[in-house]
């Protein structure tokens, strides 16, 4: 069994532009390699918008060396790149970036969602990509929340965004192993995660509860981590659960990142704000 290193409560509430109400429920700047190969995650929301003539959100802004997934939970989020691509994403959709050597993009408040207002919720996950991989080229999978499979389990359901599960086969093509799943549990029942010896875990709570089944405890917005040895992590009991279970195959390389880039040495680091600066990183579609 997996032994927990700590829970963490989420930090740092912030906005990002005005669409995004965002605290942190963890990052690799508070917790470094114990994350790895996820570098942090961001919780917007549950947050109230007024109809509005104008979508909110953050203008175009690069990112390289990692990878972005979101999660729309509740309302409606718009993404464009530099490359041309685009989407919408609604509740229940997932949208995996590889940013990889750069792209600029603006995630924005849907149309539908700006007119009518309501509530958003939202997740952004980031990976990091190893030195081999963070020049690969911009890719985007956009994951239609049909298409993400759920697993009937006692007492509730598991949603595979990437990693297969039995021989359920999950939709993303992450670039290095892991699984990124989505438990809800509502009957009180035990569930034990498996996961490859030697991987990374990390067990968010979003709503509501969970013991582990070594009696510690995890609130609404707390993170537990656990250590890389062993292969099981065991909840003992969760009356009411809706949890992101996070595992992968540590990526074990020095990290310089700041803001929205993560590379390998400071002076890459520097090369990217240069390049951003520069206008390097493309040009957003008119
Ligand atoms: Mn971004």
């Amino acid at each position: 069994m997996k032994r927990v290193l700590g829970v963490y409560d989420a930090a740092d509430p912030h906005w990002i532009g005005d669409g995004f109400p965002v605290v942190s429920l963890f990052s690799y700047q508070r917790h470094g390699a114990r994350v790895s190969p996820f570098l942090q995650l961001d919780y917007a929301g549950p947050h109230e918008f007024a109809p509005a003539a104008t979508p909110r959100g953050i203008a175009a802004h690069p990112h390289r060396g990692i990878e972005t997934v979101t999660f729309c939970v509740q309302g409606g989020i718009a993404h464009r790149d530099s490359a041309g691509q685009g989407g919408l994403l609604l509740p229940g959709d997932v949208q995996w970036m590889t940013a990889g050597a750069g792209l600029l993009h603006e995630e924005l408040h849907s149309p539908a969602f700006t007119q009518r207002g309501g509530t958003l919720e939202a997740l952004q996950l980031w990976i990091n990509l190893p030195a081999a991989l963070k020049w690969t080229a911009p890719a985007y999978q956009p994951i239609a929340g049909a298409n993400i499979p759920c697993i009937e389990i006692p007492g509730g359901r598991l949603r595979l965004v990437a990693g297969d599960c039995d021989a359920v086969r999950a939709p993303a093509r992450p670039r290095t192993p892991m699984a990124v799943w989505e438990l809800v549990l509502e009957g009180g029942e035990p569930f034990e995660w498996r996961m490859p010896e030697g991987w990374s875990a990390l067990l968010v709570a979003l709503h509501g509860a969970a013991a582990l089944a070594d009696g510690t405890r995890l609130g609404a917005r707390q993170t537990a981590i656990f250590e890389r040895e062993g292969n099981v992590v065991r909840i003992a009991a969760a009356p009411r659960l809706h949890a992101l279970l996070l595992s992968g195959e540590p990526i074990d390389e020095a990290l310089a990142g700041r803001g929205p880039f993560v590379m390998n040495t400071p002076a890459e680091l520097e090369q990217a704000f240069a390049d951003a600066a520069a206008g390097r990183f493309g040009r957003m579609p008119d």
